[in-house]
């Protein structure tokens, strides 16, 4: 199987670096978002890229142990480096073997597999916001326009170990797989990525035309794009009798909630059936049954008591980090004002200057409070902003 890339990667509208970096060496390809100051980001995603196609080069591990390798590359640099320090970086690479594409992946760059007018995200972000929407707390809608969308829960070179996630798929010619930065997901819907996708034929064109869709949205982060294009070399696979599997480890499957985002892309319909379908989507839905609108009020009632009283349970059992006083606090409840009522109390207020931590750019938005799964993710997130304020303090910067 041959593949034909196109790639992209631009500043955007806002940032005053790109960041970002990209490797597009057949057959190994990949993206990188850096982050920690100017330099810092550009360091840790070109460091980490660095590190991946030279393992490779010397046929050292499999390609999440090049990953792991990268992870402890970039940690020890900011270790020895007081100019990088507290520097890490986002990687989605993907390896073409044949007819399959491994896939090693770290932070909330993304990995898509463009079928048959359908886009289907392969990876899954390590994002807070994400593990809101796996614990139901808000959906997938809500993820994508939430403050804290970027604050990641895993990267590369943040502590000595990390955990990769990893998988494969089956490819035919036809298939485009797209890798990109959160520069360009936080700016373009879905449905319009799978809509130009499934416009523009030619690899380069497409991913300059997404780069200049998320500039065009505001590219309010740096943004980078690589496209790769299964090419057949002659014979050509029969989907059905060579159906895709993944084989994604450490939990990361492909989750049916990221079914459920491509189902909403607004390509063709596909002519024949997805390779690979989870059987609960599959199964047709029983018509409505009409006429029983007393068991239907029965239940609407239910429904209203149960979600008073669901409010009061799920204000108790939040948690948020924000500004009390001009302080870092940690807060009860959420961080929202309903006609007046503030639906949080303050639990702990610390020491911590609050503008301080606003001047780290991670914490840009601490006044709209950072969401916590409990009290102690809570007290977490204040151990590191402790940690990065002190950091910033003797880094100078
Ligand atoms: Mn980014």
């Amino acid at each position: 199987m041959r593949v034909r890339a196109g790639v992209a990667s631009d500043i955007g509208q806002v940032r005053e670096a790109n960041e970002d970096s990209y490797l597009a060496e057949e057959p190994l390809f990949a993206v990188a978002d850096g982050m920690g100051g100017h330099r810092g980001g550009e360091v840790a995603s070109r460091l980490a890229l660095e590190t991946v196609q030279r393992l490779f080069e010397a046929r050292s591990g499999s390609l999440t142990d090049q990953v792991e390798e990268a992870n402890r590359a970039v940690y020890e640099r900011s270790l020895r480096d007081p100019s990088v320090a507290g520097m890490g970086t986002t990687l989605t690479a993907a390896l073409v073997e044949g007819d399959r594409i491994q896939l090693a992946h770290v932070g909330d760059s993304r990995a898509y597999l463009f079928r048959d007018g359908r886009l289907r995200r392969l990876t899954e972000d390590h994002t807070l916001v994400h593990r809101m929407v796996q614990e139901g707390e808000i959906t997938e809608d809500e993820a994508e326009r939430h403050p804290h969308r970027s604050v990641i829960t895993r990267a590369l070179g943040v502590d000595p170990g990390v955990q990769v996630d990893e998988g494969s798929i089956q490819v035919a010619p036809g298939d485009r797989l797209l890798l990109c930065t959160d520069g360009l997901t936080g700016m373009v819907a879905e449905e319009r990525i799978a809509a130009i996708l499934a416009a523009v034929g030619d690899p380069q064109q497409a991913a300059d035309r997404l780069v200049s869709e998320a500039n065009g949205a505001g590219g309010v982060d740096n943004i980078t794009v690589v496209i790769l294009d299964v090419e057949g070399d002659g014979r050509r696979a029969d989907p059905l009798e060579a159906p895709m599997t993944e084989t994604l480890q450490d939990g990361a499957s492909i989750r049916d909630a990221d079914a459920g985002a491509v189902d909403r892309s607004s390509g063709p319909a596909p002519r024949r059936p997805p390779p690979v379908s989870p059987p609960r989507a599959s199964a047709p839905r029983p018509p409505v049954a009409l006429g029983r609108w007393a068991v239907r009020a029965g239940i609407a009632v239910a429904a209203i008591v149960l979600v008073l009283v669901g409010i009061r349970l799920y204000l108790d059992s939040q948690w948020f980090v924000g500004v009390s006083e001009d302080r870092v606090a940690i807060f009860r409840g959420v961080p929202v004002e309903v006609v007046g009522f503030d639906l949080h109390t303050v639990v702990v207020e610390t020491p911590i200057d609050a503008d301080e931590a606003q001047d780290l750019a991670l914490y840009r938005d601490l006044d709209e409070g950072i969401t916590a799964d409990d009290r102690e993710s809570a007290e977490a997130i204040v151990e590191q902003i402790r940690a990065d304020v002190a950091q910033a303090r003797v880094g100078g910067s």
